[in-house]
C-alpha cells in the first residue's frame, strides 16, 4: 500500500512538473537543430515578449518574427501578456530565467518596465524594444515605424476628405507610447485647421488597452453629448475604429461620417472595400518583424547595430531604426495590401457584391 502511494505521488509530481512547464511558456521553438554541431545549449536563445496576441496585428508580427529568428538559427520563446501589465512582467521575470540571449519586448505600458529591462541588462541580456518605445532605460535598439508620419497621414487624409466641420478624438491606449506620437502627428495637421475655424474638436477620448468595446462606449457618449453632429472621427488604429463604427452604425451614420484607422487589420480593409471607414494605415508587418528578429540575433550574438537615426526615451538616444508607414484608402487597397499579399483580393471584397467590386486582377 505504502509503496502504491508512492508510486501515485511520483506519478503525480511528473504530470504537475508536466503541466507547469507548459503553462510557463506559449510557444517554444523546439525543432531540431540547424546549424551542424549546434546543441540545443549552444543555440542562440530569443524571448519575445508580446503586449497582446488576441489583436490580429500582433499574430502577423510574432508570425514573420519567429520564422526569420528560426532561419538565422535562433530559437524563440514567445508569451503574449493578452493586455495585462501585470502579466507581462512576471512572463518578462520567468524568461529572464530561461537562459535567453537577447529580450524583445513589445511594451503594454511603455514606463513600467524599466525595473525589469535593467535586471535583464545586468544579467548580460540585451534588449530590443519592438514597434513602442520602452521609457527610461537601456535599450539596446527601437524598430518601429515612424509613429509621429502615422498620424500626421491619418490626419492630412481626413482633412482632405473633411477640410471643414466637427472632429471626434479617438486616441489610442494611454499607456502606450506610440498613441501619444500619434496624436502629435494627428495634431501637427489639425492644429492650423482649428487655429483657421476650419475644423472644431468637439472630444478628446483614450482607449484603454485599444480595446473596441471601450471604444463603442466611447463614440456613443461622444454622439449623445453632440447630437449626432460629428463629421469625421480620428481614430488611431483598425480595432478602435471598428468599435467607433459599430456605434455609427446604430445611428445610422456609418459611411456618412468619415473615420480613420491603421494596422489595416482585414476588418479595417473589408471595411474601407464596402466604405464604413475612411483609410487605415498599413505598416508592412513583414518588415518590421523581419527587421527586428535580425537586429535580435545581431545582439545575441554581440554584434553591433546600425540605425540611421535616434530617440530619445527620457535615459538615452535609443538607436531608432525607423520604417516607413503607407497610407491605405478605398482607391489604392488593390497596389498596396493585396499587391503585398499581407491580404487577398477576395478577402478584402468578400462582404462587397461581385458588381460593385473592381475587376479582379
Ligand atoms: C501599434 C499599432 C496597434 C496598437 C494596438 C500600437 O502600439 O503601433 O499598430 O494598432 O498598438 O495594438
Amino acid at each position: 500500500m505504502k509503496k502504491c502511494k508512492g508510486l501515485l505521488s511520483l506519478l503525480l509530481i511528473g504530470m504537475l512538473v508536466t503541466i507547469l512547464s507548459a503553462c510557463g511558456q506559449d510557444a517554444v521553438n523546439e525543432s531540431a537543430n540547424k546549424g551542424e554541431g549546434d546543441s540545443d545549449d549552444n543555440r542562440l536563445k530569443i524571448g519575445l515578449s508580446v503586449s497582446d496576441l488576441t489583436l490580429e496585428r500582433w499574430q502577423h508580427d510574432r508570425d514573420f518574427f519567429v520564422e526569420k529568428a528560426e532561419e538565422l538559427g535562433a530559437e524563440v520563446l514567445v508569451q503574449s501578456a493578452d493586455g495585462d501589465e501585470a502579466k507581462q512582467l512576471s512572463q518578462i521575470q520567468n524568461m529572464l530565467s530561461q537562459d535567453i540571449d537577447t529580450l524583445v519586448i513589445i511594451a503594454i505600458n511603455s514606463d513600467a518596465l524599466s525595473t525589469v529591462v535593467d535586471q535583464a541588462k545586468a544579467e548580460g541580456i540585451s534588449v530590443l524594444s519592438y514597434d513602442r518605445l520602452i521609457n527610461g532605460t537601456d535599450i539596446d535598439a527601437y524598430v518601429s515605424f515612424d509613429n509621429v508620419r502615422v498620424g500626421e497621414m491619418q490626419a492630412e487624409y481626413l482633412t482632405e476628405q473633411v477640410p471643414s466641420g466637427k472632429y471626434f478624438l479617438m486616441g489610442g491606449s494611454p499607456t502606450d507610447n506610440n498613441a501619444k506620437l500619434f496624436r502629435e502627428g494627428q495634431m501637427n495637421i489639425l492644429q492650423p485647421l482649428v487655429d483657421s475655424g476650419d475644423i472644431e474638436i468637439v472630444g478628446d477620448q483614450w482607449v484603454k488597452n485599444w480595446d473596441a468595446n471601450e471604444a463603442l462606449k466611447i463614440m456613443e457618449n461622444a454622439l449623445t453629448a453632440n447630437k449626432n453632429e460629428v463629421d469625421a472621427v480620428v481614430a488611431s488604429n483598425d480595432s478602435t475604429a471598428g468599435g467607433a463604427i459599430q456605434a455609427l452604425e446604430a445611428q445610422g451614420l456609418d459611411g456618412k461620417v468619415a473615420i480613420s484607422g491603421q494596422d489595416a487589420d482585414l476588418a479595417g480593409v473589408q471595411r474601407i472595400a464596402e466604405g464604413t471607414q475612411t483609410m487605415t494605415i498599413y505598416k508592412p508587418i513583414k518588415e518590421i518583424a523581419t527587421k527586428s528578429a535580425e537586429v535580435a540575433v545581431q545582439l545575441a550574438k554581440g554584434e553591433d547595430v546600425t540605425a540611421d537615426s535616434s530617440i530619445n526615451n527620457g535615459k538615452m538616444d535609443v538607436p531608432f531604426i525607423k520604417l516607413d508607414p503607407i497610407q491605405v484608402n478605398k482607391e489604392n487597397l488593390e497596389e498596396t495590401v493585396i499587391d503585398d499579399g499581407f491580404h487577398t483580393f477576395e478577402d478584402v471584397y468578400k462582404n462587397v457584391p461581385e458588381s460593385e467590386r473592381p475587376t479582379s486582377p
